[in-house]
């Protein structure tokens, strides 16, 4: 494909205002997977289309060559990031342009720019009948609220059981010479606490001393839970960790900060509470509200977490005050053993392109559809990408480097013909 006709059809899938936070924008995310559809089908793929009421369609490619080739399954998502604040947006966020040897517009990093590259690669090696192994596409729309359907969907499709690795195309590179490959994530779990000690809020002149406050109760609670930056004090949260040798935390530190990525936290996420107006109010509130949530790390279990803070909760807050407490987005840790065949070899077509090699990297955010596929499948899955950086994903002038998105399609091109 020549590039002026990458750009253009590229351009064509920016333009599609495919926000899954946006319930107004929903046929936005119906018409670029129609948009990925009719592209799949010229590629003769077999296309098949799982979708529950209200949720975008989970698109699932196939090319199958022979049986007994190896069957290699790629991910990326086509929903996007809100556009806000546009103000700060040099370009229009919906309209694919091209600066400083970079494309900018919603999106071209996160993640349809990649989606993009494995269609080019898909097609040059589809045209050119040199395709060695059989590929399965997954092309998810509801990535950027969490993956609420994936789990469920995927389970539809029966050919997904012959995956032999999954690779998961969202990352980023270290720079334009560095190549990464993630093989961990962390999990995540988050809480929300209401407490109410009075049905009005209550003179502090009157009251003071004789009632319980609520804020003072929360700031006890989130001071036991967590004193220091590392360490959380919650018994036994720290059981499950798995133990990470001196070799590890060397070949992680080459890739940057090891502390967000190796350790969980614990964040206190807001406060409401109270008066917060200007001057003061000498009230004892009647009522607050926090919320906080822990990232986790292989190998702890969401579940076994949140029963150890519910315990630890319970303990902490005094029996006369009553309180409700809601648990939500749980998201396991993900670990890939890197010794295995597909790891090797895609760090090998990684060092070919990338002259400072590759590095490899565990992040510390939480990505749903890696861990399910893991989970479910008992299959590599191998975290890559070719944005760089400096690419503003989630932000104003979101873009892609033109040098590493065509490298990129390259690399794929290699990965899908591996041996
Ligand atoms: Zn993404």
């Amino acid at each position: 494909m020549q590039r002026s006709e990458i750009f253009k059809k590229l351009s064509d899938f920016i333009k599609i205002e495919s926000v899954s936070t946006d319930k107004n924008r929903f046929s936005h995310l119906l018409k670029a997977a129609e948009f990925i559809r009719k592209e799949l089908l010229a590629l003769d793929f077999k296309v098949d289309i799982y979708q529950k009421k209200e949720s975008s369609p989970l698109l699932i490619g196939k090319k199958t060559i022979a049986s007994k080739a190896k069957t290699l399954c790629f991910y990326a998502h086509y929903d996007v990031q809100p556009e806000d604040p546009l103000k700060d947006w040099q370009s229009p966020p919906f309209e694919l342009s091209e600066k400083n040897n970079r494309y900018f517009g919603r999106g071209i990093a996160d993640d349809k720019g990649h989606l993009f590259q494995l269609l080019v690669s898909a097609r040059e090696l589809v045209k050119a009948n040199s395709l060695k192994n059989n590929l399965i596409f997954i092309f998810e729309g509801e990535e950027e609220i969490g993956s609420p359907n994936f789990e469920e969907l995927i389970q539809k499709d029966d050919d997904i059981k012959n995956v032999d690795a999954f690779y998961l195309v969202d990352m980023e590179v270290r720079d334009k010479e560095t190549a990464k490959i993630f093989y961990g994530l962390r999990g995540i779990v988050g809480f929300e606490l209401k407490l109410k000690t009075a049905e009005n809020d209550l003179h502090s002149g009157v009251f003071g001393n004789l009632v319980d406050n609520p804020v003072q109760i929360v700031a006890n609670l989130l001071s036991k839970i967590k004193s220091t930056r590392l360490k959380i004090k919650i018994p036994r949260f720290y059981d499950k960790v798995r133990k990470i040798s001196k070799g590890e935390i060397q070949l992680l530190k080459k890739s940057g900060e090891v502390q967000a990525k190796i350790y969980p936290s614990f964040d206190v996420n807001g406060i409401v509470a109270g008066f917060t107006g200007e001057g003061i109010k000498t009230i004892i509130p009647s009522q607050a509200t926090v919320k906080f949530s822990f990232r986790l790390v292989p190998d702890q279990d969401p579940r076994e977490i949140q029963e150890l803070v519910l315990d630890f909760i319970k303990k902490q807050i005094p029996k006369k005050i009553a309180y409700e407490i809601k648990i939500f987005h749980s998201s396991n840790p993900l670990y890939v053993n890197l010794d295995n065949e597909f790891i090797k070899k895609t760090a090998q077509v990684l060092r070919k392109y990338f002259k400072k090699g590759v590095l490899f990297d565990r992040s510390g955010g939480s990505i749903a559809s890696a861990e399910i596929l893991f989970r479910l499948y008992k299959k590599p899955v191998i975290l890559i990408g070719f944005i760089n950086p400096e690419s503003n994903i989630h932000a104003p002038n979101e873009n892609f480097d033109k040098e590493l998105f065509f490298k990129g399609i390259e690399v794929l091109r290699s990965i899908f013909n591996l041996s």
